[in-house]
């Protein structure tokens, strides 16, 4: 193979520690941090005036719900399901499900995101789109089975072809895991299958648990115990496990939660916008736990911008603690990078701009009145930048988009053929 570099030259490096340098990327991993003056490369990009991050890694999504985009809002999460968007969802098929993942690929690579943990249906026609787009995934069939013995088998038959088809595809960047929707629509026999297959096949475990208040009353009803207590009784809990929300926590959970090694994915908008509640994030995180940060799907954001969600993961902790101290910049951006790398077990790989790790990389233009003057890089990406600041995006040594300007895939086609989409899709509900 052809060995390909790219330099980013003079650029301000954002991580532990803050530092002035150049990285060098050969074929698809950092091969070098320095300082030392010029070096050479087939791409050389001007790092002054910028900063380099590690992309984003967004642990929690639906990618082609981006077409159900401000389909029915401010309304509450069982309406909002049960009404709008399960009955759009009924008429889905792996076209729509394909160009909705292809819309969010575009917004998640304008926006600073090179890595996420996506659970939905057509999960192939998903692997189509990100392999398309050159991003980092983890894909996962949403289970459901509502305890139809029926529906469970499938559940399982479409899993298995997934994991087949989609596994360690796209040069290994594609990642499949096992996606029991929720305790509350998955019986014990579906989360036990899941639990039995992800320890035979090493594979991670992604789930909602305890979204709002009514679900945990409605496990408590039926299983005697709390979502997290349940789910540690029959066995499933284990550090394989990215739980999506985990707003509604007692003592005993949180407890539970760091035993058991579970890496939990806060949502702030979502949870905001549907009103499912506040999750004790710094309580959790104080007592050991890996919380990482996730938009949740576009239906309930409604838009993919980790740069955002890293600001209101902080704004909403503070005001709920009233003590503004608690989850400083440094901390939120921990979340939204090496710790989310780390609840899908690639923290080896990605999260850190260290030499030996994959090139998965984010310039952000710091000249522009919202980021003047040029101070604190920490402090500005956290509470000044939004997603459109985004400049540059590097994911596995590939320039996804370069000065603004999209590398991969056709923008104004694939609005056209989201838009086209969605229109179908809704006159068919
Ligand atoms: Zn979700």
């Amino acid at each position: 193979m052809e060995t390909k570099s790219i330099l980013i030259d003079n650029v301000t490096i954002l991580g532990n520690g803050i530092k002035k340098g150049s990285v060098i990327i050969e074929n698809d991993k950092i091969i070098e941090i320095t300082n030392k003056g010029q070096k050479d490369a087939d791409e050389i990009i001007n790092g002054e005036k910028k900063v380099l991050m590690p992309g984003l890694v967004n642990t929690h999504t639906h990618l082609s719900m981006s077409l159900l985009r401000g389909l029915a809002d401010d309304l509450p999460l069982d309406t909002w399901l049960n009404d709008h968007i399960w009955p759009v969802e009924a008429n889905l098929n792996g076209e729509y499900c394909y160009a909705g993942a292809l819309l969010a690929c575009i917004e998640m690579i304008k926006s600073g995101t090179t890595t996420f943990n996506d659970m939905y249906f057509f999960m192939d026609d998903v692997a189509k789109a990100v392999d398309e787009s050159g991003l980092r995934g983890m894909l996962s069939h949403g289970m459901i089975d509502l305890g139809d013995e029926e529906k469970r088998k499938a559940e399982f038959k479409e899993t298995m072809r997934i994991i087949e088809k989609c596994h360690n595809a796209a040069d290994g960047r594609i990642k499949v895991a096992l996606g029991p929707h929720a305790p509350y629509t998955c019986s014990e026999e579906l989360l036990m299958g899941v639990r039995e297959k992800a320890n035979k096949m090493g594979l991670k475990i992604h789930i909602h648990v305890s979204e709002t208040e009514f679900e945990v009353q409605q496990v408590t009803e039926a299983h005697g115990a709390r979502p997290f207590e349940y789910l540690n009784e029959i066995g499933f809990l284990g550090d394989d496990v990215i739980a999506a929300h985990a707003v509604w926590l007692s003592d005993k959970e949180i407890e539970i939660i760091k035993e058991k090694g579970v890496s939990l994915s806060h949502n702030p908008a979502s949870n905001m916008k549907l009103a499912s509640g506040i999750s004790p994030i710094s309580k959790l995180i104080e007592s050991g736990v890996n919380v990482t940060l996730g938009t949740d799907g576009a239906a309930s954001n409604n838009n993919l911008d980790m740069i955002e969600e890293m600001k209101l993961a902080a704004l909403l902790q503070k005001v709920n603690m009233v003590d503004s101290t608690v989850l400083p910049a440094e901390k939120i951006f921990e979340m939204a990078t090496i710790d989310g790398a780390r609840a899908l077990g690639l923290q080896d790989e990605i999260g850190t701009i260290e030499v030996g790790k994959k090139a998965d990389l984010v310039l952000l233009d710091m000249k522009t009145p919202h980021l003047t003057p040029f101070r604190h890089p920490m402090s500005h990406l956290v509470y000044s930048a939004n997603g459109g600041d985004v400049d540059t995006v590097i994911c596995n040594g590939e320039i996804l988009m370069q000065n603004k300007e999209l590398k991969v895939l056709d923008e104004a086609e694939v609005i056209k053929l989201a838009e086209d989409s969605a229109k179908e899709l809704l006159s068919k509900s």
